[in-house]
């Protein structure tokens, strides 16, 4: 898929692209107009129509009404169904979009007082290659105000999270409209608010069907451009990831002499959804926040690390207390509220974009190498092994290379598809980490896989 036109390969050879390191002979290229024309399609117009449908059923609160179709967090998930479903009749059926429920019984939390389901709404763009590999985008369509128990005042949770919904929604419009090699997975989580209950169920559900997980990324507000602090500001955004908690993976010779505990695979996505937003999304820089969420809360991404898939959360750079999790009401002329006119939505087109470009290049490309050895301990060079990865366009593998204390791959090099194998000369073990990735032959690639044992 995803063709070069002559056109576009005229245009790709005479455009200055973006900043590349010389690389080695017959190396794909790190750049596809092919994914710069998706993220160009994400439209900003149709991310505003479908907050304002969430916004208008008044309250998306986890307890509020289910049966009515005008008010409710019932009306929302089938607003957000039918939309999935139109979507799907445009492309000729590619999207399967169903609910995944679950019940939370009374008494899991005292959020939840009595016997409740959750739903999450599921839309799957089945892969032509690697059905079983997804790379999943979501968002929470529950909403709330200032009191959590709080199920019937107005909660249009417009940027919180009505703006990362619509962002998948959108990014489903946007990549229905092309075939990619792996599964894309489209989600509207419900029960955020009251402890994470929609993700903890799609998360036990892809471990329990053995879903081979290539990054999930959790959009939880994604629109607000005006921070606390009066900064105003709509070019950065931040991505934050951390490996699983410490009490959940072993304390392995691995872990303590290969070094990597900045190397779990939701950092290696983080850094791959930095590369994308700096290559497709302008004038947009990632900011890399190494912390599972922000300081003391928590998102959907959680579920699925704590489950040892790589996950992170993307979401705006500047953050407003006064339009979360607020009942709407002016106070000393200061307004509370998550409403609808506080959303900018040119900056979520942007955020979506990130996504698009992400998703586009994960499922586009080959999935990463399962296993990763490295040796070189008391020489002057350092070898890596991998196993190969089987892709149809395969182009071959790249090995990165960074200082131990810098935060992103710094350097990298190509190596062709029949090479499982690659020593860097000179390149002394101790003073640097080391991974692999795999790459087609337009230059998509896998997240770098960092070596996991020790060179026979
Ligand atoms: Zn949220």
């Amino acid at each position: 898929m995803l063709r070069f036109s002559a056109f576009l390969l005229v245009c790709l050879l005479l455009a200055p692209g973006p900043a590349t390191a010389q690389s080695p002979e017959g190396a794909p290229p790190d750049y596809d107009p092919a994914i710069q024309s998706m993220v160009e399609a994400v439209d900003a117009d149709r991310i505003e129509a479908d907050v304002q449908a969430m916004v208008d059923v008044h309250t998306r609160h986890t307890l509020s009404d289910t049966t009515s179709d005008e008010r409710g967090v019932g009306a929302a998930r089938r607003w957000l169904k039918a939309e999935f479903e139109r979507i799907s009749e445009a492309c000729g059926g590619c999207l399967e979009v169903k609910y995944q429920k679950t019940v939370v019984e009374a008494g899991e939390t005292d959020r939840i007082p009595s016997a409740t389901p959750v739903y999450n709404v599921v839309a799957i763009q089945r892969g032509t290659e690697h059905p079983d590999r997804y790379v999943l985008m979501g968002g929470h369509l529950d909403s709330r105000v200032s009191g959590i128990m709080d199920s019937t005042s107005r909660a249009p949770g417009a940027n919180d999270d009505a703006s990362g919904v619509a962002g998948a929604v959108e990014a489903a419009r946007v990549l229905s409209q092309h075939e990619f090699e792996s599964s894309i997975v489209y989600v509207g989580y419900t029960g955020e608010e009251q402890g994470l209950f929609g993700s903890t169920h799609a998360a036990e559900t892809a471990l329990e069907n053995d879903w081979t997980m290539a990054g999930v990324l959790n959009n939880d507000m994604i629109g607000n451009i005006e921070g606390i602090s009066g900064a105003i500001e709509n070019t950065t955004f931040r991505v934050f990831s951390q490996r699983r908690p410490p009490d959940l993976h072993e304390d392995t010779w691995s872990t303590r002499y290969y070094g990597g505990e900045n190397d779990g695979p939701s950092r290696q996505l983080a850094r791959y959804v930095a590369t994308q937003a700096e290559t497709y999304v302008r004038h947009l820089d990632p900011i890399l926040i190494y912390r599972l969420d922000r300081f003391g809360r928590g998102g959907d991404q959680m579920p699925f690390v704590d489950r040892g898939f790589p996950g992170v959360r993307i979401m705006e750079a500047h953050e407003n207390y006064n339009r979360q999790h607020q009942d709407i009401r002016t106070e000393d002329g200061v307004e509370y509220g998550d409403t609808i006119d506080k959303v900018n939505f040119g900056y979520a087109e942007k955020l979506t974009g990130v996504n698009v470009a992400t998703m586009a290049s994960i499922a586009a490309g080959p999935p990463r190498p399962d296993s990763v050895k490295i040796g070189g301990a008391v020489a002057p060079s350092t070898t890596l092994s991998w196993t190969p990865v089987d892709h149809k366009d395969l182009a071959g593998y790249k090995v990165y290379w960074r200082r131990t204390a810098a935060p992103r791959w710094q350097h990298s090099t190509f190596v062709p598809a029949d090479t499982t194998q690659h020593t860097l000369k000179n390149v002394v073990i101790d003073n640097w980490f080391f991974g692999v990735a795999a790459v087609d032959e337009e230059g998509h690639e896998s997240p770098v896989v960092f070596p996991s044992a020790l060179r026979d």
